[in-house]
């Protein structure tokens, strides 16, 4: 395991989603990683990052605070701590105006024509395009008299001529940015906002977050986030940028396809445990095959074994975890899908019983349903098990049960009457529960209330079945 951080200094980590649409799993392993990265003894923080009001939605916000509790998350964040930056521009405006005072940044009254001229003239030479500082030396009386007439700019941040910011990624390793590659950039609008970046960087810092993994489309805008804070004279925390998540056609998840989405996925009926176990592997490599807890993920979670290339989601394996979770799930948390059908008395035998056939909790209710509701009807191949039984056979198995028989001894009494092999158990599954897989033969006889059972089985008894 590697961490960073002392046990005398344990990490704070946090989730910073945009609330402009559903979490996608690209989003979810984000905010997993940053929770286990803070397991076992540091701080998770999650902040709502809505500066863009015109993309971002109440109702996002609420469905990911409740996907999170969903996903098991809960426990580990304080819910009254949540920071929504709409709520906190006035705290923005104070840092931009410290900055102001310092001379630090400046008003850049360059119109957007002039902008794209001069970035298509440094393309032209092969240049990287950037702010060529047009504005910088505007003398200050100048530029105040401007600002006082009213006229509209933007300010820029003075970066440092000939230097270069050096930081190493806690994913991609080492980090080298020269400066004057970089050029002045915007940091408030002309409206009075401050970018996204910036309140980004000094919420991180307030807040006291010293180690933020996010999505690498974030990457660019860390050497311009560093320099802020070292502006500020805040320190700037750990970062670590995770490869994106593409979907199964290759393209990147997004907030605004319903594909990968986590609502789809739990409304497919996957399970929270699957997702984060699913999760925690895609692209990164944890020395365990078992489903674990996120408390135990946490042991295992190491920033190094994070790949640098882009993960595939892959829905085979999301169904192996699904498959383990299901397998792995308490009985009592299984319960509310056994349904109104099925007995008190009898629900955790029936869960226990229709477990192993079911990968998504819907397949307990539809085996509720197949052992405890109307009559099911008969698929291909149960039509052609219960033709091969034969009518002589439910007739038998039917006087059985007549003659006070008990249900779970139908096989043995069937055996006796010269009955076996496919033709008794096919014959005896099909009748019962219309098809030819499912719990086994002696849970469904022994689940079933015994008059369905004799029902089921007269049906077929008659000649002319
Ligand atoms: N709000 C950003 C997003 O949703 C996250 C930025 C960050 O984690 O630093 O992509």
């Amino acid at each position: 395991m590697t961490r960073y951080h002392s046990p005398m200094n344990p990490p704070t980590t946090r989730f910073a989603p945009s609330p402009s649409g559903f979490l996608h799993l690209g989003n979810v392993r984000t905010a997993l990683f940053s929770l286990l990265a803070a397991l076992p003894a540091g701080r998770f923080l999650v902040r709502i990052e809505d500066t863009d009001q015109d993309r971002s939605g109440a109702q996002f916000e609420a469905a990911l605070l409740a996907d999170l509790a969903w996903l098991g998350f809960g426990p580990y964040f304080e819910k009254e701590a949540v920071w929504r930056q709409s709520e906190r521009t006035a705290i923005y405006d104070d840092y931009l105006d410290r900055l102001r005072h310092e001379d630090l940044i400046y008003p850049c009254f360059c119109s957007e024509t002039e902008l794209a001229q001069e970035r298509a003239a440094m393309r032209a030479r092969q240049e990287p395009p950037r702010y060529a500082g047009r504005c910088a030396a505007l003398a200050p009386a100048h530029a105040e008299a401007r600002l006082a007439a009213g006229e509209p700019a933007v300010w820029r941040f003075r970066v440092p001529a000939a230097d270069e910011v050096v930081f190493t990624d806690l994913v991609r390793g080492p980090q080298r940015i020269q400066t004057r590659l970089i050029g002045d950039f915007v940091v408030r609008r002309a409206n009075g906002a401050a970018v996204f970046f910036f309140a980004n960087a000094l919420d991180d810092a307030l807040a006291g977050v010293t180690v933020v993994l996010r999505g690498e489309d974030h990457l660019s805008n860390t050497a311009r986030q560093i320099l802020l804070l070292r502006a500020l004279g805040l320190a700037p925390p750990q970062y670590g940028h995770l490869p994106l998540v593409l979907n199964e056609s290759g393209t990147p998840l997004s907030k605004r396809d319903g594909a990968g989405s986590l609502a789809a996925l739990r409304e497919e009926g996957f399970l929270p445990l699957a997702i984060v176990n699913y999760l925690a592997r895609l692209g990164a490599t944890v020395d365990s095959d078992a489903l674990l807890s996120i408390p135990e993920l946490a042991q295992v979670f190491d920033y190094h074994r994070i790949g640098h290339a882009p993960a595939h989601f892959d829905r085979e394996q999301l169904r192996h975890w699904q498959r383990l979770a299901m397998a792995q799930a308490p009985l009592t948390s299984l319960r509310p899908w056994a349904g109104a059908r099925v007995p008190a008395v009898d629900i955790d035998r029936f869960l226990a019983a229709a477990r192993p056939n079911a990968l998504f909790p819907a397949d307990l209710a539809r085996w509720a349903d197949i052992l405890y509701g109307p009559d099911p009807a008969l698929d291909g191949p149960a039509q052609a098990a219960v033709a091969e039984a034969g009518h002589e056979f439910f007739a038998r198995a039917a006087a059985f049960l007549a003659a006070g028989g008990e249900a779970p001894e139908l096989p043995a009494a069937l055996k006796g009457a010269g009955y076996g092999g496919r033709r008794l158990f096919h014959g005896l599954r099909a009748g019962l529960t219309g098809c030819l897989s499912g719990p086994e033969l002696k849970d469904i006889l022994s689940l079933m209330p015994r008059a369905l059972v004799v029902r089921r089985l007269m049906r077929f008894g008659a000649n002319d079945a």
